[in-house]
């Protein structure tokens, strides 16, 4: 078992994690509210009472240039708390060796580690397509 799985580490990631969820959703549901759009404004007293789990799902229809960033990350906190959850937080998706603590802190929504991401971002197929 590595250091980062311990049920301590754990816990640090995740109180991480819930505080970043709490300021993104101050800030989405700021932006939802000065949206020019009555169903957004409906939108903007929910994302506070929403679960973690929900809070993904219900912004998935929303189309605001300004909180297109938040939303994502929304997601990907949403997607670090389940591997929490299922104790595979912290372990690169690709190797599946142990995610360098420093990295974690950094980012702690990181899926893998520095040089699978590397190779993940080098990948072809990632790059736009070439204008012919
Ligand atoms: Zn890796």
């Amino acid at each position: 078992m590595s250091a980062v799985q311990s049920g301590m580490t754990y816990r640090h990631f995740e109180n991480v994690l819930r505080a970043r969820l709490s300021v993104l959703r101050a800030d989405i549901a700021e932006a939802l509210r000065r949206a020019d759009q009555e169903s957004y404004g409906e939108l903007a007293g929910q994302v506070h009472d929403v679960d973690e789990e929900s809070l993904a799902d219900l912004l998935t229809d929303v189309n605001l240039a300004e909180i297109s960033r938040e939303v994502e990350e929304v997601g990907d906190i949403d997607a670090a708390l389940r591997r929490i959850a299922e104790r595979t937080y912290g372990v690169c998706i690709d190797c599946g060796e142990p995610i360098d603590l420093g990295r974690l802190e950094a980012y702690p929504t990181a899926k893998r580690c520095l040089a699978c991401q590397r190779d993940h971002e080098a990948q072809p197929a990632r790059r736009p397509p070439p204008k012919l």
